[in-house]
């Protein structure tokens, strides 16, 4: 496997193309951004560390018959993925309220609503990735109908999955965001990280935040948080 050119630099990973078409390979940064790139640091291993951690949470849901771009990890820092095309949607996962949704509708967070809550974004750093329902999704061309219905299917799986494996480590899965895309055989199939960059892990006992909200919101000790984390899913995949 030659690794190629790069074909896209995100704000937390490099997206490279290989020697073989259907084949990429994804590079974690330690580079953090939050408020849409408004605030940026560099958090110490957490290239590595969110590599380590999506590879664990990528086998486990893989093993539980979840499809996903992922293929295998190179190293430290890399993984081979299927190329796909990415759909411009953010899917936002909510067991507990916290974050925007706690701000926007005034919810103290921690609230446990009788529903979970599923959300759309449409991935457009120009707009500030704007929470946008089905029908705008369809309308900008993000997805037609019948992806959605795969999409949704699939994230109810994920969600379900996620959160036994984080609550047998002892860790409330409060929300989460994922992105889909489709392989060059046409396939929807889960891709991009799935790490406390991605969700927020709450420690079962003490309500501590382990994810990146400690760097969003100033709380310090955020690669010993990231580094928590990956410490409980490796016992559990030991
Ligand atoms: P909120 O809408 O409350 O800010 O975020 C909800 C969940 O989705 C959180 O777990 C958050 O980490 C994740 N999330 C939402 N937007 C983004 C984003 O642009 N990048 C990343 N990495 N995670 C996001």
């Amino acid at each position: 496997m030659e690794k190629k050119e790069q074909l896209y630099e995100g704000k937390a990973k490099q997206v490279f193309a290989t020697d073989d078409p259907n084949l990429i390979i994804m590079h974690y940064k330690d580079d953090a951004t939050a408020y849409n790139g408004i605030k940026k640091a560099q958090i110490k291993d957490k290239g590595e560390l969110n590599n380590k951690i999506t590879t664990i949470i990528y086998s486990y849901l893989a093993k539980n018959g979840i499809p996903t771009h992922y293929i295998k990890t190179l190293n430290e820092r890399e993984e081979l993925c299927k190329k796909v095309k990415i759909f411009p949607l953010e899917v936002i996962v909510r067991n507990y309220i916290a974050g925007s949704m706690s701000k926007r509708l005034d919810i103290p967070e921690g609230t446990k609503p009788s529903n979970v809550i599923y959300e759309l974004c449409y991935k457009n750093d120009a707009l500030g990735d704007p929470l946008i329902n089905d029908h705008h999704a369809v309308a900008v061309g993000a997805c037609t109908y019948e992806d959605l219905a795969v999409i949704y299917d699939l994230t109810k799986k994920i969600n379900l999955l996620l959160i036994d494996l984080f609550k047998s480590v002892g860790i409330i899965l409060v929300d989460f965001k994922i992105e889909f895309g489709r392989t060059n055989d046409g396939e929807i199939v889960l891709a991009d990280e799935i790490s406390p960059d991605t969700a927020r892990l709450w420690d079962e006992k003490t309500h501590d935040k382990l994810d990146k909200d400690r760097f969003r919101r100033d709380l310090g000790h955020v690669s010993e948080a990231y580094q928590e984390i990956y410490a409980r899913l490796e016992r559990l995949a030991a």
